[in-house]
C-alpha cells in the first residue's frame, strides 16, 4: 500500500512530487525499484524470464511460455503511474494511496518490452523478510512445537459440521493441522463413511496397500500389528513408503469400555528439537544414518506386497525445517544396510530419542464421534492395550490424505479465490 500526503498544488507539480518517490534504474545486472520508502532489487535475468505479457506468459494456465536465454540485458527502465488513480484531495493535501496499477516498464536488448505491476513485484521481492514471510505464511505454515505439557493448549478442537459446512471452518482446521500437527474434530456422525467424507471435503483419499479406508479393530488373524488388541507403541504410519501419506484421519466409531484403548501421542519435531539441544551428536546420527523400513503382507485377498524405503529417522525440507519423522518398531527391517561401525552408535542415539519421547508422550481417550486428525510425517501415535467383549468391540476407521492436496485447497481458501 502506498499512502502519502503531498501539499496541494497544480497537477503537474503533484506528478513530479510523486514521481520523485518512485524510481526504477539499472544497476549492473540488476534493476533497482524504489517505491515509497522501500527499495527492491531484481536480477535482470529473472525479470526477463518472468515477463507477464501474452507472448511470454499464458494467462489461462498461469504458466510461463517464454524460453529462457542468457545474455538478455535491460536497456531502459521507466516507471509508469496513473496520477488519477487513488488520489483524494483533502483541504490542503493531496492524498495518494493504493496505486496498484503502478508499473515498471523495461525495454530489453532482444527487442522485447515488459511491464511489471508494482504489487506483483513487491510480492516477489528478494529481501530476506519477504522470502521468509512467503515460506512461513503461504508455502508451508510455520510449525509450533509442543511437549506433553502443551498438548491440551495446542490441540485445537473443531465441530464436524463447521468443518464440513463452512469454508472458514475447513480452512481453520487445515491451519491447525499445519501449525500444530494435530487437531480434534468433535460430534461427527456414527457412520462408516465419516472419515471418507472429511477427506473428500478436502480433496481425495490417499490409497495404500491397506485400502482407501482401514478399520482398526482386533482381528483374529491380523496382518498388521495395529490389528491386535495389544498396546501399540508410538509410531508414524507407513515409513516404508517413499511417498508416505501426510495426514491420518482416525474416526472413533466405537470406543472400548475397558480402561484401555487410550490414545498416545507426541510431537516428534519437538522431541527431535529437544534431542538436538541435549545431545547434538545423537541428533546428527539420527538425521544422517538411513534406516531400512519395510512391510511385507497381503491385504483384502490381494497379491501381496513387500515395501521397502531407506531413510533416516529425522528429515528436513529444502529450507532446513523438519518435514518427516520415521519411527515404527514393527516396521523397521532386520536388514540395516549401513556400515558395520554405524550400527551401534545408531542404536545408542535412538535410545536417547526414546528417553525424551517417553517424557513428552501424552495420553487421552478418544470419545465416540471424535476424529483424531494429525500430521503423519510429524506426530507419533499409538494406544494402550484393551479388552473387547461380545457387546463392545473397539473400532477406529481411518483414511489418509496427502499434504499436497491439503495445502492446494488451503491456499485457494486463504487467497479467497
Ligand atoms: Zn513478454
Amino acid at each position: 500500500m502506498f499512502a502519502r500526503f503531498l501539499p496541494r498544488s497544480p497537477h503537474a507539480e503533484i506528478y513530479t512530487q510523486i514521481r520523485s518517490l518512485l524510481t526504477a534504474s539499472i544497476e549492473s545486472q540488476y534493476v533497482r525499484v524504489n517505491h515509497d520508502e522501500k527499495s527492491m532489487k531484481f536480477p535482470q535475468i529473472w525479470l526477463r524470464d518472468n515477463c507477464c505479457c501474452p507472448e511470454c506468459f499464458h494467462e489461462g494456465t498461469q504458466s510461463r511460455i517464454y524460453k529462457f536465454k542468457v545474455g538478455v540485458r535491460a536497456e531502459r527502465v521507466s516507471f509508469s503511474l496513473s496520477i488519477c488513480h487513488g488520489g483524494v484531495i483533502t483541504q490542503n493535501y493531496y492524498q495518494v494511496q493504493a496505486l496498484d496499477d503502478k508499473s515498471v516498464q523495461i525495454e530489453w536488448n532482444d527487442r522485447h518490452t515488459s511491464v511489471y505491476n508494482l504489487k506483483w513485484l513487491g510480492e516477489r521481492d528478494f529481501s530476506p523478510e519477504n522470502r521468509q514471510k512467503y515460506i512461513d505464511e503461504f508455502y508451508r505454515l510455520k510449525h509450533v512445537f509442543w511437549g506433553k505439557e502443551d498438548f491440551k493448549k495446542e490441540c485445537k478442537e473443531f465441530e464436524f459440521d463447521e468443518v464440513m459446512g463452512t469454508n472458514e471452518g475447513l480452512r481453520k482446521w487445515m491451519e491447525a493441522l499445519a501449525i500444530y500437527g494435530v487437531a480434534l474434530i468433535n460430534n461427527s456422525p456414527k457412520e462408516k463413511t465419516t472419515a471418507r467424507r472429511l477427506a473428500d471435503r478436502v480433496g481425495f483419499i490417499r490409497k495404500t496397500h491397506y485400502g482407501e479406508e482401514f478399520s482398526v479393530m482386533s482381528k483374529p488373524d491380523a496382518k498388521n500389528y495395529a490389528y491386535l488388541s495389544a498396546p501399540l507403541p508410538l509410531h508414524t504410519d507407513l515409513p516404508y513408503y517413499e511417498y508416505k501419506p501426510g495426514l491420518n484421519l482416525l474416526h472413533c466409531f466405537t470406543q472400548s469400555e475397558s480402561s484401555g484403548g487410550q490414545s498416545l501421542t507426541a510431537d516428534a519435531f519437538y522431541v527431535a528439537e529437544r534431542l538436538k539441544q541435549k545431545d547434538p551428536k545423537s541428533y546428527e546420527i539420527l538425521t544422517k544414518v538411513p534406516v531400512d523400513w519395510n512391510d511385507i503382507g497381503s491385504e483384502g485377498g490381494g497379491e501381496g506386497f513387500h515395501s521397502i524405503y531407506r531413510s533416516p529417522m529425522i528429515n528436513f525440507d529444502a529450507d532446513g525445517r523438519y518435514n518427516r519423522i520415521n519411527l515404527s518398531i514393527p516396521q523397521r527391517d532386520s536388514h540395516f544396510t549401513v556400515k558395520l561401525e554405524e550400527v551401534i552408535p545408531w542404536y545408542e542415539a535412538y535410545w536417547k530419542l526414546i528417553e525424551i519421547l517417553k517424557e513428552e508422550t501424552t495420553t487421552f481417550k478418544l470419545k465416540e464421534g471424535q476424529l483424531l486428525t494429525f500430521n503423519n510425517l510429524r506426530v507419533l501415535h499409538g494406544r494402550t492395550g484393551y479388552d473387547d467383549n461380545e457387546t463392545n468391540v473397539r473400532h477406529i476407521i481411518g483414511v489418509y490424505l496427502d499434504w499436497d492436496i491439503v495445502y492446494a485447497r488451503w491456499r485457494v481458501l486463504k487467497s479467497g479465490k
